[in-house]
């Protein structure tokens, strides 16, 4: 008459809601079996329960290391019910047969992300009998319920008291949902080791852990449904460290957009303000407060920047609230903090979203990698570090840029490398002048940067602007146009085979080109 009698096994680190939910299996008539721990609550809760030490005849032991370890357990839960050998081996080895396990393992995550937590007690807080449970459970889910997950423990009861068992469908559910627990569980002990170990960036084989924050209203596009996950070890929200002040949620294109932007604003420590779109910049202007920088990246380009995503690395104060107000649609605004009255009127509109990032310039990207996922596969590289301020400079024709040109190189560089390819950034005196992106040619960019210019600043403007070029130039056209618009000095890597024809070009006008040897494409 033992065969009808359900028995499950209770083996919980976190005892959240444990005795509700065993009160209510001994309702149902389900024997219960739990370890040490679990055993003192529930007994202690008046449910009752059976230790697994006396089912196994032997004690736990070696701290907790070895609990359920032993095959009077792992049997039990494995057993084929439709196997005859296997039921025959568990009545020839008085094994009962364990229905239903639930387990919720070590609190691994919790101990490495303590800053504070030696690598033993991350050692400690592997958990070895709890996760061998849970695979064993849900390898057998045809016979066995498996939580692992106490969200899931209403719906087993309420399947378990109108049908007397759980069903196949929710059985092979919770057997797959333990699997993607206990591989994001190693996971994130492989990952904490690798650190550790100092194994190679790039391993064999490559594992991503990361933790969902929230679905998404959509992606890209309405049609695209789309959600955020974050880096283990993110306490914030939707990107590291950021905070909302005001504005609706951010969307899928928020987030990208405000990531270049604030990719870029990492390269600047001057009081910097850039307006982007669809994370490439399309005004940039550095001063020495936050509203002049402010107004040079708005009149660089006073059209692209509507619905934009603006960056300061200073506070914004009110004169600067008041310009970036006239602005009639502004997606977001992020900078290290807001004063009180441009805060009071930058929340006066609905659709604009507030942010604040502290130390922006002291979060540069040191390590990281950057993943792109194609088909078949992913790309994964390191993230492009630098501008050119590391390398040595080639001053490559008759004239060398003067100083003046030679900040507006630099400010230029560092622009050009945070646009798509291929891509040329005209600056003058700390501010974009025209920015040419994503084209196909060179040529077809550095007559997009010079269009911009001319029709924004005014053609008379280019003269004594300097040029920035993310690759090398396969001709001496973009020289020619360069000279035409009355720019005087280029940077770019340089590396082609005719660069000379560039250079020489260079000399005949009179203009000073650098070479960095560095490039900086960006797809
Ligand atoms: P309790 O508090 O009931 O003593 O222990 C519950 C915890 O022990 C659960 O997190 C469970 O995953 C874990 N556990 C169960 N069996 C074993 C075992 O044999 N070895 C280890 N290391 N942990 C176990």
């Amino acid at each position: 008459e033992m065969e009808n009698v359900m028995r499950a096994l209770i083996s919980v680190y976190d005892k959240a809601g444990i005795t509700e939910f065993a009160k209510k299996l001994e309702i149902l008539g389900v024997q219960i079996i739990s370890t040490r721990g679990t055993f003192s609550v529930l007994e202690s809760a008046g449910i009752k329960v059976t230790e697994v030490s006396e089912i196994t005849g032997f004690p736990e032991c070696l701290e907790g290391r070895v609990k359920t370890l032993h095959p009077k357990i792992h049997a039990g839960i494995l057993a084929r019910r439709d196997a005859t050998e296997h039921m025959d081996f568990l009545s020839e080895n008085s094994i009962d047969t364990i229905d239903i396990v639930v387990v919720n393992l070590y609190p691994f995550k919790q101990t490495i992300l303590r800053e504070d937590a030696t690598l033993a007690e991350a050692i400690e807080n592997i958990d070895i009998g709890g996760p061998t449970m849970l695979r064993s459970a849900a390898k057998n889910y045809g016979d066995v319920s498996v939580i692992v997950d106490p969200d899931d423990y209403p719906a087993v009861l309420e399947e378990l008291k109108i049908n007397g068992k759980v069903s196949i469908e929710t059985n092979f559910r919770l057997a797959a949902k333990v699997f993607i627990h206990t591989s994001h569980y190693d996971a994130l002990i492989a990952g904490y080791l690798k650190n550790k170990a100092e194994i190679a960036d790039f391993p064999q084989t490559l594992t991503l852990t990361y933790e969902k924050v929230q679905d998404l209203r959509y992606g890209e596009n309405p049609h695209q449904t789309a959600a955020f996950y974050k880096e283990i070890g993110n306490v914030g929200g939707c990107m590291t460290g950021i905070k909302q002040l005001h504005g609706m949620e951010l969307s899928f294109n928020n987030i990208n957009d405000a990531h270049g932007a604030l990719e870029l604003m990492k390269e600047f420590d001057e009081p910097t303000f850039i307006a982007c779109k669809h994370a490439n910049p399309c005004g940039v202007g550095s001063a020495d407060n936050i509203y002049d920088a402010f107004m040079k990246a708005y009149s660089a380009d006073p059209v692209s920047i509507f619905g934009g995503v603006l960056i300061a690395n200073r506070e914004i104060d009110e004169p600067t609230a008041q310009e970036i107000n006239k602005i009639s649609l502004v997606e977001i605004v992020l900078a290290p903090s807001f004063d009180e009255k441009a805060l009071e009127i930058l929340m006066k509109k609905k659709n604009i979203r507030l942010l604040t990032l502290e130390g922006i310039s002291d979060k540069r990207s040191k390590n990281e990698v950057d993943i792109k996922k194609v088909s078949g596969g992913l790309l994964i590289q390191k993230i492009d570090i630098g501008v050119y301020d590391d390398c040595d400079l080639k001053f490559v024709t008759e004239r060398r840029p003067n100083e003046k040109e030679l900040v507006d190189l630099l400010f230029s560089m560092k622009i050009v490398k945070h646009t798509k390819s291929n891509s040329i950034v005209i600056g003058k005196d700390k501010q974009s002048v025209g920015i040419g992106i994503g084209q196909m040619n060179r040529i077809s960019a550095c007559r997009q940067a010079i269009g911009f210019g001319e029709a924004y600043l005014g053609q008379s403007f280019l003269k004594s602007a300097v040029l920035a070029s993310d690759a090398f130039f396969p001709f001496p056209d973009c020289v020619e146009a360069a000279n035409e618009a009355g720019i005087t000095a280029i940077v770019q890597p340089g590396g082609s085979k005719k660069d000379q024809a560039s250079i020489d070009a260079c000399n005949k006008f009179g203009m000073a080109m650098v070479f960095t040897g560095k490039r900086h494409f960006r797809h």
